[in-house]
């Protein structure tokens, strides 16, 4: 299997490429060249299989002679070890056709755990092979910073630094992180907001010479095998309901378009996928853009799902290049427009084209708090604000042919203030993590100065 970018600029890389590259140099997204089909019969002997068989030939497929099969079984199997849950994403019936996947059981409580926990494994492998180091920088508001510290704790071959805004992520959220004292892992809070960490990341990786130095690397939502990961949960919750001969439909909180996007991989992937439907908060840039065809930037509305207050979905720009019949001259017109106007209009076929299975629908806030509440009433089910943003929206995509499996991407612990004010009570935190409340934190905290902060890793890294 080779990898293209969407934008025309790259071709011929290798799954190892594209697993250590995360962006495209032309700007692009890597694709695979072809989509890989299995047969119905293929799925069929599927059913039954646990997690990990499920996982090794749904991901098998995309990844060239990256490992052989066994090896990528243990990788995978490893990985799920980290869940805390014998099926690792247990599926709950809620009703009669709604179902809910539990997505965080893993050791920071987000569905950014499964990719995460597979994609360090799959990077030391490549990095042990070409005998190299990386320096992972990223920006973190919240779930992305610590299940990448989580993941990469025990890596030999990445250094790795997370930039928080000093003071402005919960206490359980900062604590997730800087307890973590593995001599490879740098916590760094900087005075600034959330805004300014990621321009700090952002201008680290436009310094040519620091990028070049640090062996600069991203694990941000664009990375393909992050994506590849994601796949494994629809086809194990689509066969245990049935597949391939009872269609399914998911319903997935949106924000970078990552996770919904690896719904559609197994969809291409040949996994009956009745409908996908996109679920936004107030910041509803993907609805929009679904429902009229323009896809326009408007500034960004905190809410208590703050993993899903987006500006731009990034991954988009990957279900735009199939729509667009793969046509990357077609995706950098409206990519440029993005860049100079903030706005680009999907063409009438290409949007007909994504219409076909993709639905879209948005929770404001208090719908939001509403559907916590329902579903507990209705079910004992606590759920955390991300998870009811699908949950509301799921419910008016339900329909008698297929059952709907919405994402449960959090745990309700991590969001503890929004769930006391839609149900009067706070969640409380898993046992397996209750030492961080009481851990020593290790941070270091810096001024929103890009030499400063280059300067403090530079000397980590180069020692
Ligand atoms: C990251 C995140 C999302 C959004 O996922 P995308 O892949 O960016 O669409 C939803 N819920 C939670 C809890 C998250 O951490």
């Amino acid at each position: 299997m080779r990898y293209i970018s969407t934008r025309g600029g790259d071709r011929d890389r290798s799954f190892e490429d594209v697993l250590l590259a995360g962006l495209a140099p032309d700007g692009g997204l890597y694709v695979p060249e072809h989509w890989p089909v299995l047969s119905p019969d293929d799925w069929r002997s599927l059913r039954n299989r646990d997690w990990s068989e499920v996982a090794v030939a749904v991901m098998r497929p995309f990844m060239g002679d990256f490992l052989p099969e066994a090896a990528l079984g243990q990788l995978i199997a490893e990985a799920a070890g980290t869940f805390n849950h014998a099926a690792v994403t247990p599926l709950k019936q809620l009703d009669d056709s709604l179902w809910l996947l539990e997505l965080f059981h893993g050791p920071t409580l987000a569905f950014k755990d499964v990719a995460m926990q597979i994609l360090a494994r799959l990077m030391d492998i490549a990095l042990e092979r070409r005998g190299e180091k990386v320096t992972i920088i990223g920006a973190t508001s919240g779930d992305t910073g610590s299940a990448a510290i989580e993941a990469f704790r025990h890596s030999r071959h990445v250094e790795i630094f997370i930039l928080h805004p000093h003071g402005r992520v919960s206490e359980v959220q900062r604590r997730q992180m800087t307890t973590v004292h593995s001599p490879n892992v740098h916590n760094i809070a900087i005075e600034g907001d959330f805004d300014d960490c990621q321009a700090l990341v952002k201008a680290m990786f436009n310094d040519q010479p620091f990028r070049t130095r640090m062996r600069l690397a991203g694990v941000n939502s664009i990375n393909w095998a992050r994506i590849l990961a994601q796949v494994i949960y629809y086809a194990t919750a689509a066969l245990s309901l049935g597949a391939p001969h009872r269609p399914v439909a998911f319903t997935v909180p949106t924000g970078n378009f990552g996770d919904i996007f690896a719904g559609y991989v197994a969809w291409k992937l040949g996994l009956p996928i009745e409908k996908l439907v996109i679920a936004t908060n107030v910041n509803d840039i993907l609805h929009r853009a679904l429902t009229t065809g323009r896809y326009e930037v408007t500034g960004v509305t905190p809410t208590t799902s703050p993993s899903m207050d987006i500006q731009v979905s990034s991954n988009f720009e990957r279900l735009l290049f199939d729509a667009l019949n793969r046509n990357p001259a077609a995706v950098r017109a409206l990519m440029d427009s993005l860049a100079q106007a903030r706005a680009f209009t999907i063409p009438e076929e290409a949007l007909a084209e994504m219409n076909t299975l993709f639905a879209s629908g948005r929770a404001d806030e208090e719908e939001v708090l509403e559907e916590i509440r329902r579903t507990w009433r209705e079910t004992g089910e606590i759920v955390d604000p991300h998870t009811a943003v699908g949950l509301h929206v799921a419910r008016s995509h339900l329909g008698p042919d297929h059952a709907m499996i919405s994402l449960a991407t959090a745990h309700p612990a991590k969001f503890p203030d929004a769930v006391e004010r839609a149900i009067g009570q706070r969640p409380a935190l898993p046992q397996r993590l209750a030492h961080i409340l009481t851990d020593e934190e290790r941070l270091a905290v810096l001024p929103n100065d890009l030499e400063r902060v280059e300067a403090f890793i530079a000397e980590r890294v180069t020692g």
